[in-house]
């Protein structure tokens, strides 16, 4: 199975930015490698989608309303996203978890209506500095996982993708180790055979998020129970990114 490689490119990248970035990943990307998904903001899925549109690379956006329509201003959803361009979206991620207070119901929620309308869900869970130093890490993700992914039918677990994001290890220079990585992505597989089912367990596509670089992903990437990293700052460099794109394998 090809690896799973994501960019979250956070808010980063105007459209003008995104097109000089997008036209050098798909000149550059050997689709054969990987499998990739990127995630810019919304204000540039169009014109990713249009620049990708005969490449293997898949787009993703990084938020959506819990809601389908309505009076929710300032709000982006789900059905949108996908007629932007977008097969994906990022939920659960620590910044908006902590910067913007999103609970695990409302994480549930916005899962749920993701997948109605047929966008596929990279859930981020992960564990705060306080709760590794405490012994809580196995604790924090069985219950982000369990109250994030309530109610889901084990079939609607093939669109959706686990990243253990660490929240220590994001944007930190403090990437997790590979014991770290290894324990983390047993118990997700453990949570989802409790939950669901060992052919659940087994089959859900678990990656790693923290701090990912050229010097460390060759080592993260490759952990026991672990299908594809999850790369923030190191993926806004084109020539950084596509180095590491191309070489995993
Ligand atoms: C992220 O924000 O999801 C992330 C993995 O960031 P970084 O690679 O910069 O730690």
């Amino acid at each position: 199975m090809k690896k799973i490689v994501i960019a979250n490119l956070k808010m980063n990248q105007n459209i003008d930015e995104s097109k000089t970035y997008f036209t050098k990943m798909v000149a550059n990307f050997n689709g054969d490698k990987c499998d990739l998904i990127i995630c810019p903001p919304y204000t540039s899925l169009s014109i990713a989608k249009f620049i990708t549109q005969n490449s293997s690379i898949r787009l993703g956006a990084q938020n959506v309303c819990d809601e389908e329509f309505g009076a929710y201003t300032g709000e982006i959803s789900a059905q949108m996203l996908k007629k932007a361009g977008a097969d994906y979206v990022i939920l659960g991620h620590s910044d908006r978890r902590n910067k913007f207070k999103e609970s695990d119901k409302l994480i549930n929620k916005k899962i749920k209506t993701s997948l109605k309308n047929g966008l596929k869900c990279i859930l981020c869970v992960g564990e705060s500095l306080a709760d590794k130093n405490t012994g809580k890490t196995y604790d924090v993700i069985r219950k982000q996982l369990e109250e994030d992914l309530r109610g889901l039918y084990e079939n609607e677990l093939e669109s959706v993708i686990i990243a253990y994001e660490p929240i220590w290890a994001i944007g930190t220079g403090n990437n997790a180790s590979v014991k770290d990585i290894e324990n983390s992505a047993k118990l997700i597989r453990k949570v989802i055979f409790d939950n669901f089912s060992e052919k659940a367990s087994r089959d859900i596509q678990v990656i790693y998020g923290g701090s990912l670089n050229q010097k460390n992903y060759q080592a993260l990437l490759y952990c026991t129970g672990i299908d594809g990293g999850l790369f923030g700052a190191c993926s806004l460099d084109p020539k950084v990114f596509l180095e590491i794109l191309n070489s995993v394998k």
